[in-house]
């Protein structure tokens, strides 16, 4: 190993924006991965990289220390976990399973729960920092579960990320998660009208340079991750996936469920949930969310 870590043998399940880059950091870091994803053909690069592929969940269990989840949508975990031949049944007692995917709190703690009882050690780490950040190995990971388990997994998480972070029991990591997507709801919205009106904001009204706004103003107090990032992708109107519309309507769903259930009201939560809602019935919801410009553009 590189690094002078132990070699682990690692199952990685879910192979899309995100899965792919994560998983080939673990490979180039000396671990074995075998992975599995639902749809073969969309993973023939990354088995031309050289990826040891298995053909079902339980065929990425057998033998692994560790199992990463990185799958859409709460239903998708739910299936990979307690399906049929799924992990909870699969997996060897000691494994540490960790699902990255971002998915509910409630679920979080049934996996916890249900890996327990089995022998098995159950994390929720779900991650921020976007496409890019999965590429770079920059990720902020945000951990649920036992402090022992999470010190055991923080060697191959390292691999990932640069900001890895227990934050409480199981389901709390997914609880910071939504905290995280709430903040960027904010940020997508604020970013997406101020470009709006600077593209009208022109004495002449033939508007403001864009790059020149960003010079402007990317080093201010409205400086921000969403801001660099998505405000050039918006003036290309480049609405390429990064990271899915309907992600993110899952993403603000749970958010909005769980701030209710505490009796929470987030307005702000609420309406950009519905913008990206219109969006998404628009035809956008397999384009990345800086497409929530459209909403501004005739
Ligand atoms: P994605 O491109 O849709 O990847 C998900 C992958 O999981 C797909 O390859 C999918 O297969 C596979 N999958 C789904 N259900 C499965 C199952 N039952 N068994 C095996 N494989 C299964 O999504 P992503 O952008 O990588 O995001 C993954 C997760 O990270 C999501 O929860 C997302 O909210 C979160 N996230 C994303 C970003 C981002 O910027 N993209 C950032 C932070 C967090 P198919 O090819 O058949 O669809």
């Amino acid at each position: 190993m590189s690094d002078g870590s132990i070699r682990k043998k690692i199952g990685f399940i879910g192979l899309g924006i995100m899965g792919k880059s994560m998983a080939r950091h673990l490979m180039k870091a000396g671990h074995a991965v075998s992975v599995f994803s639902r749809t073969r053909s969309r993973c023939e690069d990354f088995i031309a990289e050289g990826a040891t592929w298995q053909d079902s969940v339980a065929g990425a269990a057998v033998g692994a220390d560790m199992i990463i989840t990185m799958v859409g949508l709460p239903s998708d975990v739910e299936q990979v976990y307690f399906g049929e031949a799924g992990l909870l049944s699969a997996a060897e007692p000691g494994t540490i399973l960790i699902d990255m995917s971002t998915s509910r709190p409630d679920l979080a703690v049934r996996i916890h729960a249900e890996a327990a009882g089995r022998g098995l050690r159950a994390l929720d780490a779900p991650v921020s920092g976007g496409d890019a950040g999965a590429r770079d190995g920059t990720l902020s990971i945000m951990v649920g579960g036992d402090r022992s388990d999470f010190e055991a997994a923080v060697p191959v998480l390292a691999h990932m990320g640069t900001s890895i972070v227990h934050l409480g029991p199981a389901g709390s990591g997914q609880h910071c998660k939504m905290a995280n997507q709430i903040a960027i709801a904010g940020a997508m919205l604020g970013v997406a009208e101020a470009l709006a009106y600077t593209l009208r904001a022109g004495t002449l009204r033939a508007g403001l340079d864009p790059t020149e706004v960003l010079k402007a103003i990317g080093g201010g107090a409205a400086s921000s991750h969403a801001l660099h990032a998505m405000w050039p992708k918006m003036v290309r109107e480049d609405f390429s996936p990064g990271f899915l519309v309907e992600h993110f309507i899952k993403d603000m769903t749970i958010a909005q469920d769980e701030s209710r259930s505490m009796g929470l009201d987030l307005e702000g939560l609420t309406l950009v949930r519905s913008l990206y809602e219109a969006l998404r019935d628009k035809g956008f919801g397999r384009s990345g969310t800086q497409a929530l410009f459209r909403h501004y553009t005739p």
